[in-house]
């Protein structure tokens, strides 16, 4: 289909904006992807993080080294901090808002340490991903660290049960990779990847090399290595359409998942 502006522009003035004519119209402009070289890494904060020490040196240190070659936008979870708000704050029936609020925060405090260890290398912590100088940091240090809570905040979308906010870090990372037309997405957390249980309790777990959503659903993991509405948004994304969970633990995973290399579990759209 070939809409003219003009075309667009009309449909636009007299009809609903769901309107599937409409809809098509606006789909029709070519394809544009706002950061196509960098790629997105969610460093997981109860898997990864919350380790201290032990887990972060290596990362850092394979970080500043990969960055030479590879664009980065370096976003922080969580985790058990995160975690510890949110059952005080759900034990006083406070709202999926404010429990999103509290765990922004925490995600907040990964990113500052990790900005922190970053910093003798000249990379950046940057407030609210949402570019502002973002693409200048790219260009010039090839890597930004961030907060990886979506800032929903108070206007957070609530679950159709329970007070605890669906859009977490993992959703708040993958958003940005598919907002701005990113390479790729990788998670970096404690596992090989996805298994057919949780390896942390079942040991005859296996591994799952490669799936698809739709395959995750079928088989009930949707509720598992990554946060369950992921699989929505990666199912409808038009630009990032597989994401790699890789173990972050492991020294050289993440370089070799950031040259192209299967390490972990890929998850593809369809
Ligand atoms: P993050 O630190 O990024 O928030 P999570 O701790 O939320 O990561 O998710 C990773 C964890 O998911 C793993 O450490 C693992 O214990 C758990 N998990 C649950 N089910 C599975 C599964 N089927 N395969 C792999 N990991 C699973
Ligand atoms: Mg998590």
């Amino acid at each position: 289909m070939n809409t003219t502006t003009s075309e667009l522009e009309t449909l636009l003035m007299q009809r609903s904006l769901t309107d599937a004519q409409l809809l098509a119209a606006a789909e029709a402009a070519p394809d544009f992807r706002i950061l196509p070289d960098a790629t997105v890494i969610k460093i997981g904060g109860q898997s990864v993080i919350d380790r201290g020490r032990a887990a972060l040196y290596p990362l850092v240190e394979e970080i500043v080294a990969v960055r030479k070659n590879h664009k980065l936008l370096i976003g922080t979870g969580a985790g058990t901090r995160a975690r510890h708000l949110y059952s005080i704050a759900a034990g006083l029936n406070l709202p999926a808002g404010v429990l999103s609020q509290l765990g922004a925060s925490v995600a907040d405090q990964n990113a500052a340490m990790l900005g922190q260890l970053l910093a003798k290398h000249g990379i950046s912590q940057v407030e609210g991903a949402g570019l502002s100088a973002v693409p200048l940091y790219l260009a010039e240090v090839n890597a930004v660290v961030f907060s990886g809570m979506p800032p929903y905040g108070l206007w957070m979308r609530p679950a159709a049960d329970g007070v605890i906010p669906p859009y977490r870090t993992d959703a708040g990372c993958f958003l940005l990779a598919e907002q701005f037309g990113c390479k790729a997405m990788i998670f970096v957390k404690d596992e090989d990847g996805l298994f057919t249980a949780n390896p942390k309790t079942s040991t005859d777990a296996k591994f799952i090399p490669k799936i698809s959503v739709d395959e995750m659903m079928a088989r009930g993991l949707h509720d598992s290595i990554l946060e369950f509405p992921m699989l929505d948004l990666l199912k409808a994304a038009r630009h990032v359409r597989e994401v790699q969970v890789v173990n972050g633990l492991v020294p050289g995973n993440l370089t070799r998942a950031l040259a192209g290399e299967h390490v972990g579990t890929i998850i593809t759209a369809s």
